[in-house]
């Protein structure tokens, strides 16, 4: 550690019980810029004996109850004070955030921007938790249900939003009354250990929130398995959703899953064209393609399919991709060596299987590019819908563009894969528009634009993309349970005869 902070580099330590402290096994793991191959930072490697304090302390500190009694507006202040310092620091997160990850700047201070906006949201909402309640039952009953939060949540995180996947859950969490622990991504911690220390700075109570750096899988089993955690909610891949499901099957915890997708992006002959092509666009390559909801199968009709696809072409090779610091880069780095190389692994499989490659499908490696992690933006043409390449995540700078007749054919096609994490439908036709949000599973639909996410709507997946939601009323919902209370007015007159 000593010799980082000589080099002026950053070092971070484990987050627990309010202390910032090393790891019980003294290791560190670090972490290089995926644009540069620069260091970022240096990082504690969490012991399983860490993750066991972590888990104590938010166990501690909820049961207490000082926190998960306090009342909603003291919550709400704490949140939106949290809120401020976030929007002050905006520049700064959003530089390390694109220093860490690869992304584009701009699209990191795009994320910190979401982030504030969900911390005040939830903020507010922190004052607005009802139960019901009814007399309709009996004369003399009063049937009460209260909110009450889950108790102590575990939130594991990606990589690829790593603040908004963060935030997704942590302010509802909070705002619930629930104590934390976090456990973010090993290639991008810096960010969440930033909002932290935030969030210990605005006067959040020890405890409440802590926060481990390591390993998934070694964090990941004691925290699937440890029986003070309440709540798993975990964003990341479908195979880490299943793997969670069944170590945390002996507990009975309840989960949270958001997992992966493979969504449709479905343009009918009589879309706006210049907006769908824009749509198409971000779908594709916003994030380098890194993202969950990434509308990585593009379906466009047939009559207008030539020269949508010509036109998608020439705008895909217009991308400047580059410097992520840079601000007129439009696409960054992608997050590591080994993940590149499964993404070319894609383009590979899809020349394999016929599709046709319109453009990209290499990695970048002149002057900038030389010691970074960079690809082309790639887009593949005739692509057969049971193809790899059109069924499995990809999650890069891959799109598959398939062809479809009429709406029954697309419908077909968009729901022929085991994900449901979203999709989008191009038209002019308000009735085909709406029929189409009816036949495609999945959990949000978006017509005429793409990937909007706002902290009023929830979201989350069916299928094998995961279940139970983020955001909105519903996210908040997600981090309490209801507790019926019963009270009988006036005597039982000898009710039960014992
Ligand atoms: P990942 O599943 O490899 O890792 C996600 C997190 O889980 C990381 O913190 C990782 O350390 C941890 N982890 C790994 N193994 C674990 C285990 N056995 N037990 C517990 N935790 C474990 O995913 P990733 O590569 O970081 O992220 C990409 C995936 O995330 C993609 O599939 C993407 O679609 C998905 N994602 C989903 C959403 C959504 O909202 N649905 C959003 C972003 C990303």
């Amino acid at each position: 550690m000593k010799a980082y902070q000589e080099k002026g580099l950053k070092t971070y330590q484990l987050y627990i019980n309010g202390e910032w402290c090393p790891s019980s096994s003294s290791k560190t793991f670090e972490r290089k810029n995926p644009a540069t191959g620069d260091l970022v930072a240096e990082f504690q490697k969490a012991s399983k004996e860490d993750a066991q304090s972590a888990i104590l302390a938010a166990r501690e500190a909820f049961d207490q109850g000082d926190w998960s009694s306090m009342s909603g507006a003291e919550r709400s202040d704490l949140l939106y004070r949290a809120y401020l310092r976030i929007v002050e620091k905006t520049n700064e997160l959003a530089e390390l955030l694109s220093r860490e990850m690869g992304k584009p700047l701009s699209e990191a201070k795009g994320e910190i921007g979401a982030v504030a906006n969900i911390f005040s949201y939830y903020a507010g909402l922190s004052r607005a938790i009802y139960g019901q309640t009814t007399t309709q039952i009996q004369k003399d009953l009063l049937g009460l249900t209260l909110r009450v939060p889950v108790g102590v949540v575990a939130i594991i995180t990606p990589w690829n939003f790593p603040l908004g996947t963060l935030t997704q859950k942590l302010p509802a969490a909070l705002a619930a009354g629930c104590t934390v622990v976090c456990k973010p991504a090993s290639t991008t911690p810096a960010t969440t250990l930033e909002i932290v220390k935030i969030l210990d700075e605005v006067g959040f109570p020890k405890g409440v929130v802590n926060v481990i750096t390591g390993s998934g899988e070694e964090l990941g089993r004691e925290i699937a398995t440890n029986p003070m955690v309440d709540k798993v909610t975990l964003t990341g891949s479908t195979e880490t959703g299943k793997d969670l499901m069944k170590l945390s099957a002996d507990t009975l915890k309840k989960l949270g899953m958001e997992l992966g997708g493979k969504s449709p992006n479905i343009v009918f002959a009589d879309a706006n064209m210049e907006d769908a092509l824009d749509g198409a666009l971000f779908g594709s390559f916003f994030n380098q393609g890194e993202v969950c909801t990434s509308g990585s199968r593009l379906l466009v009709q047939d009559d207008i399919y030539d020269e949508f696809v010509d036109r998608l072409v020439a705008r895909a090779e217009a991308i400047r991709v580059g410097d992520p610091l840079s601000d007129d880069t439009e696409m960054g780095a992608l997050i590591s060596e080994s993940h590149l190389k499964t993404v070319l692994g894609y383009v590979e499989k899809g020349l394999a299987d016929g599709a046709k490659l319109l453009t990209g499908g290499k990695r970048l490696t002149d002057g900038i590019f030389e010691k970074g992690l960079f690809m082309e933006p790639t887009i593949f043409g005739d692509v057969k819908p049971n193809m790899t390449i059109a069924q499995e995540e990809i999650f890069g700078p891959v799109l598959s563009v398939i062809r479809f007749k009429d709406f029954d054919e697309a419908m077909e096609i968009a729901n022929d894969t085991c994900f449901g994490l979203a999709g989008a439908v191009w038209t002019k036709d308000i009735d085909k528009a709406i029929r189409a949000t009816q036949k495609i599973k999945a959990g949000t639909i978006w017509v005429n634009h793409y990937m909007e996410a706002h902290p009023e709507l929830p979201f989350g997946g069916v299928k094998e993309s995961g279940y139970g939601k983020e955001l909105g009323t519903a996210g908040l919902d997600a981090f309490s349970e209801v507790k019926t209370v019963q009270i009988h007015v006036g005597s039982r007159n000898n009710f039960y005869k014992w």
